[in-house]
Formats: C-alpha cells, structure tokens, sequence
C-alpha cells in the first residue's frame, strides 16, 4: 500500500521529492494518475494542502497555480481559446477536479489546455530539490517532463492578438482529442506582426510548429499564405497512430485544421 504524503508548503514538497525520487508520484487531480501511477509507486504525494488553486492577474499578467482545476479555468479565465480547451476536456465530472498543471502531462493525444498554452506564450513555475525555477514552456517540453520535479504554476502576458482553439475529435462532445490546434496572431494593419502556432496530439507532448509560423511570413493572411502554413504544419508533426486515429489521418487532420483557425483569424 502506497504512503499518501500531504505537504503543507512548497519547501515540504521538495524535500519530499529530493528524499524520495523515482519512487514518489505527484498527484493532482488524479484523473490520469489514479489509474496508471498510484497502483505502482511507493509513495504518492498529494498537492491539496500546498495552497496551488489561486488563478489571479496583475499589471496584465495571468498567474495559474498549478492545482487550478479545468472548471476553475473555464470561470475565471476569459480568454476564450483556453476556456474552449478546458470546456472539451473529458465531460463536467473529470473538468471538476482534472487541473492544469495535470494537463501539462498528458500523454499524446492528450494535453488539450496545454497546446492553448504554448500559443500564449506560458512558462512554468517548477520545484524540486534543487530549489525553485521558471521556464517557458517550450523549454519545458524540451527537457523533458519526467524529471520529478513539482509544477508549481502557469504565467502568461494577456494575449495582445486573437487566440483560436479548436479541436478534431469523433464526436461533437465529451470527445477523445485527434488532434488540436490552438493558434495566436497580431495583426499590424492588415499584416502578421507575429504568430504562435501550437499542436497537440501530433508528437509525444504538445509542441510550437515554427515551420507554419514563418511560413505565414509578414503579409496578409491570405488564402494561399494559409495554405502554405497548414501544409507546413501538417509536415512537421509526427504523430502516432493509435485506437482513435491513425498517423496518417492526424497528419492530415493538423493541416484542415491550422487551415480553418488561420481562416478565423483573416
Ligand atoms: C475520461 C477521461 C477523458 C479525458 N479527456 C481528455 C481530453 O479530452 N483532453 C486532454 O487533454 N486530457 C484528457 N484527459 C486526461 C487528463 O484527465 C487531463 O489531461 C487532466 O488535466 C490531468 O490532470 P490531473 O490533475 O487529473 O492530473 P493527475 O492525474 O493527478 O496527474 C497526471 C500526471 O501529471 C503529473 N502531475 C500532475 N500535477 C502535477 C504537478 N503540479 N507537478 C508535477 N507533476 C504533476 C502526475 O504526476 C501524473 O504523471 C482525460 C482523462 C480521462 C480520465
């Protein structure tokens, strides 16, 4: 029978983590975690009383605490890319007590809120036994997420463009994710001053697709400007193939799908 630790502040947690590594699994909301790392691990740590449920914004900045959960996200965060990708996460029951900071997690296709994230621009608030430290979230990734460590929160500026989430699933509601595709643009008078193109489900975690974002270049956005940019990303993603989808059907989904947030945004 595992040992349900319950640490009262950030330094508990990351003693915690640096006594016991590899054998101790951090659990949020559990939705993933009850299933596939509780039965198996030692010593499981909760995140309950570490007081990691604010959302706030000052001077324009959002600030998520990690145990925020999907509902929390969807009523107190009016950006409307991220609360559709919370709103599309399983049905009302997982939405209630899943958080963010689980989602970071995710295994592909899944990492919904996520893909939202990285076209925002996030970066992370992370703790472990080397002390705490921040790092975009693209980084993040990059490193790699098995270190151990404790995702203490999210931070991202207030979007100065237009944020587009959409997501392909098999059905309209309670859906298991193809793939999805959260897009950000600023426009400079009719010109693309700067672009954030995000995709989930089309490699291991979420991930930028820089590829798209230069192809959109610093012009209109054009019908054959999208075009380029969606065949971009259909390129670079490398997904998997599995009960949901196949890899082929994905690659082709990412492309439709960059296409039509592109054309929303034109
Ligand atoms: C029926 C069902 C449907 C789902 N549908 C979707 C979907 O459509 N889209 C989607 O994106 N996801 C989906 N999920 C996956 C998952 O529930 C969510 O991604 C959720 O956000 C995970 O959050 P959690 O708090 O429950 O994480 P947990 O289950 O508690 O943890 C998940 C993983 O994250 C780690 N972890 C959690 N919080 C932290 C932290 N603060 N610091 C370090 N590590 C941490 C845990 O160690 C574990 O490895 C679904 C799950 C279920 C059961």
């Amino acid at each position: 029978m595992a040992e349900y630790l319950q640490p009262e502040t950030i330094a508990e947690a990351a003693g915690m983590i640096a006594e016991h590594g590899g054998e101790l699994a951090i659990m949020a909301g559990g939705t993933r975690a009850m299933q596939f790392l509780v039965p198996y691990m030692p010593y499981i740590m909760g995140l309950r009383r570490l007081g990691l449920e604010r959302v706030e914004k000052s001077d324009g900045e959002w600030s998520l605490g990690a145990a925020a959960t999907l509902t929390q996200i969807q009523k107190e965060v009016p950006i409307a890319a991220l609360r559709d990708a919370a709103r599309q996460i399983g049905a009302v029951a997982i939405q209630n007590v899943a958080t963010i900071g689980g989602n970071l997690f995710s295994h592909a296709p899944y990492g919904d809120a996520a893909t939202v994230l990285l076209a925002l621009d996030a970066r992370v608030s992370i703790a472990d036994g080397g002390g705490e430290r921040s790092l975009s979230l693209g980084d993040f990734y990059a490193d790699g997420v098995d270190s151990g460590a404790l995702v203490t929160g999210i931070q991202f500026a207030e979007p100065k463009g237009e944020a587009v989430y959409l997501k392909c699933g098999r059905k309209r509601f309670n859906a298991t994710t193809v793939i999805t595709v959260a897009v950000h643009v600023e426009m400079d008078g009719g010109n693309v001053r700067a672009a954030r193109i995000a995709l989930g489900g089309a490699s291991p975690h979420p991930m930028r697709c820089t590829a798209a974002e230069q192809a959109l270049g610093g012009g209109a956005l054009d019908a054959a400007v999208i075009e380029k940019a969606a065949a971009a990303a259909s390129a670079a993603s490398a997904p998997a193939s599995d009960a949901t989808a196949s890899e082929w059907y994905r690659r082709r989904m990412v492309g439709v799908y960059v296409q039509k947030a592109l054309s929303q945004l034109a």
